[in-house]
């Protein structure tokens, strides 16, 4: 018989493609927000969970803010015995390889350069330096809260050559294409991007059978531009179900319940919990953008090695924007850090504390690892909250 999870109410993202509609829609948004933080409503949820779980499963929640949320809410220790969560390759920062690093800091050395990014990469350890350290010994470094500011750097300052550090997920990347694009539009030939891009579902391929997993948690920010389409092939080839849900305590427990559910019922579906944000065809105006100015080619991710069509770089069409085509840095030799786990981390392999340098010499004050640099990275989170 077809059980059914207790959801709170939850309304649609697409009354947001209009400014009117967001201002419309804030009141009853901030009220409607309460909901996934209501104690009754996440006590009944974990009854769900609870009844309906399998005697052994385990969860990958693949985003690095879920991992986050599951820590800083104490959801990992409210599973039934035998439901496992494991952490996956969701923070973008983490993910990067130490070779994408490298080239950055190689751009960072060329002279007119400087380098715009977000605060995380900036302590993140490339093969033998970081942007923190190339800051510390000159080169010009600023962090920045999005590719808009990096081109406002660009405008206030012609003599530069601005180079906008782009990583993340989908989430980031049509931002990145919609810089690129007004960057062109101005004029502006002091602005070009170091694209280290990529997209989640094909990294989901690659770990989903080592070690084997029984369901994904589904990254909602992501999904909030992909939609659910493209993690179908999760269920239908490999019978893994999967449920995007958001970020507050209710939306994890509502998703984990709703996973417990097809587990229970022997389905493999992809489903959506977090309905106030993700509509199952994604959001058009960003995928354009992406495909206008990207498009997808082979990429290394950390600890998962090279995947085909998991990475996204500038088109030949936009070729002026791309800074290792303009610059051509000569770039070191890679060299991995001894002893950090991190790549078994984003697998899902081992949690961050069973890394044998976890809190003894890896902190976020001396990270030895993205992992625990990035505030998403599992290995902090696992410092802050375990
Ligand atoms: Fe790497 Fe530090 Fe995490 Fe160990 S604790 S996996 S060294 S980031």
């Amino acid at each position: 018989m077809k059980q059914s999870c207790p959801v709170p109410r939850a309304f649609r993202l697409s009354v947001f493609y209009t400014l009117e509609g967001v201002v419309a829609r804030m009141d009853a948004m901030q009220q409607e927000l309460k909901a996934f933080k209501d104690p009754a409503l996440a006590r009944g949820l974990i009854e769900s969970i609870q009844a309906l779980a399998p005697e052994s499963a385990t969860l990958m929640e693949v985003c690095g803010t879920h991992t986050v949320a599951i820590a800083r809410n104490g959801i990992r220790g409210l599973m039934p015995e035998g439901v496992r969560l494991a952490s996956g390759p969701g923070c973008p920062v983490c993910v990067t390889s130490n070779h994408d690093i490298d080239k950055v800091i190689a751009l960072a050395r060329v002279p007119e350069v400087t380098i715009a990014t977000f605060g995380d990469m900036t302590r993140v350890p490339g093969s033998t330096s970081s942007l923190l350290a190339e800051q510390a010994a000159g080169r010009a470094v600023e962090i920045v809260y999005s590719p808009l500011d990096a081109l406002r750097l660009a405008q206030e300052n012609p003599d530069r050559q601005i180079v906008f550090v782009g990583v993340g997920f989908e989430t980031t990347t049509p931002l990145v294409a919609m810089a690129i694009k007004r960057a062109r539009a101005m004029g502006l030939a002091n602005f070009t991007v170091y694209g280290a891009h990529k997209n989640m579902p094909g990294a989901l391929e690659v770990i989903i059978n080592d070690p084997a997993l029984d369901a994904l948690i589904l990254p909602g920010h992501v999904s909030t531009i992909i939609g659910a389409e493209p993690y179908r092939f999760l269920a239908e080839k490999y019978g893994i179900p999967g449920v995007i849900t958001g970020f507050e305590p209710v939306d994890v427990l509502q998703g984990i319940a709703m996973i417990m559910c097809q587990l229970h019922e022997g389905r493999a579906e992809i489903e959506i919990a977090y309905a106030r944000g993700v509509m199952p065809e994604g959001n058009p105006v960003a995928l354009a953008a992406i495909d206008e100015v990207f498009e997808t080619c082979s990429a290394t991710w950390r600890g998962l090695g090279e995947i085909p069509g998991s990475g996204y770089r500038i088109r030949e069409e936009f070729a002026d924007f791309d800074a290792m085509r303009r610059f051509q840095p000569d770039v070191e030799e890679v060299r991995e850090h001894k002893g950090c786990r991190c790549g078994d981390v984003l697998r899902g392999i081992m949690a961050p504390s069973e890394c044998p340098l976890f809190r003894k010499v890896c902190t976020p004050e001396n990270p030895v690892g993205p992992c625990m640099v990035s505030s998403e990275g599992s290995c902090a989170a696992y410092y802050r909250y375990y």
